[in-house]
């Protein structure tokens, strides 16, 4: 499976690891939204469309979220349920989210990563009107030198 198109929508939220937004396209024929383009401790990573873990109420089955302890309807104690000890932790708050779609090989994931953290990088340096990537080898036109290369001369 082949990306063939990576859109990158960069974030300006308060929450300054969530760099931009990747719409990625697979064989032109798939489309995967809101992938997160994210600044974490040791560089970019990606995470993939994700929602959130709901927890339904046993008394009157209002889905709360999951960081509720009591019931937003009706006020039930909810029970308890395991907390991540580090918020900051990436693997822990995963658990409170399940991905909506995302790769199931390491070699697609890494794949898809580089693809998307290229195309984020591309769109940082290439925003603004600055003189991006000339490939400036224009070889100049009025080079009439007389010098024309390696003549063929052959004397013995
Ligand atoms: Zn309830």
């Amino acid at each position: 499976m082949e990306i063939t198109e990576v859109r990158i929508f960069p974030k300006d939220s308060p929450d300054k690891k969530l760099r931009a937004y990747a719409t990625v396209t697979f064989d032109n024929v798939f489309v995967v939204r809101n992938i997160k383009v994210i600044e974490g401790s040791t560089g970019l990573f990606i995470a993939m469309p994700s929602r959130k873990v709901k927890h339904p109420c046993p008394k009157c089955n209002f889905k709360n979220e999951s960081k509720s302890k009591y019931c937003n309807m009706c006020a039930a104690q909810l029970p308890l349920i395991q907390r991540p000890v580090t918020p900051s932790d990436v693997n822990n708050l995963q658990s409170e989210h399940k991905d909506i779609a995302h790769p199931i090989t390491q070699t697609f994931r890494e794949y898809l990563q580089k693809t998307v953290l290229e195309a984020y990088e591309k769109q940082k340096t290439g925003t603004g009107m600055s003189a991006s990537s000339s490939p400036s080898a224009s070889p100049s036109p009025s080079t009439n030198s007389g010098f024309s290369g390696l003549a063929p001369e052959t004397k013995f």
